[in-house]
């Protein structure tokens, strides 16, 4: 597995719209795409090489709901960019590491992602990213 860059820090909201004016009033970045996945609205603020991406869920019950309502909003997870997401989901099956899928499923634009088990990673939630060819 090669880990291209950094791709986002994800960061959990309850409203992307009411915490993006953080990152746009407050710092002079750009609320560049929102798109919605399954139950969860993502909002990507380019910053240099990588983004910060704001994760909402849109509907009370889900799992990034719940999540906020335990722990607040705040920094979830870091995503990192690598080439071939379903290589490198078969080596770290083969390294015996927890995944919280066991395919990697459908991102934000066109992305493949794959997250690793929370229990795994000492506190911070980890995913990894394949960008659509072209992208
Ligand atoms: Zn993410």
């Amino acid at each position: 597995m090669k880990i291209k860059r950094l791709a986002h820090i994800g960061v959990a909201v309850k409203d992307i719209d009411e915490v993006a004016k953080v990152y746009t009033e407050f710092l002079p970045l750009k609320l560049d795409s929102v798109d919605a996945v399954g139950e969860l609205r993502t909002g990507f603020l380019p910053v240099g090489e990588t983004s910060i991406e704001l994760v909402m869920s849109t509907t009370a019950e889900g799992v990034m709901a719940k999540h906020v309502e335990k722990r607040g909003e705040g920094i979830h997870h870091l995503a990192f960019e690598v080439d071939d997401v379903e290589a490198a989901c078969a080596e770290l099956k083969a390294k015996g590491v927890p995944l919280t899928s066991d395919a990697p499923r459908p991102g934000a634009h066109g992305s493949k992602v794959l997250f690793l088990h929370p229990k795994a990673t000492r506190g911070v939630l980890i995913e990894l990213v394949e960008m659509p060819k072209g992208h």
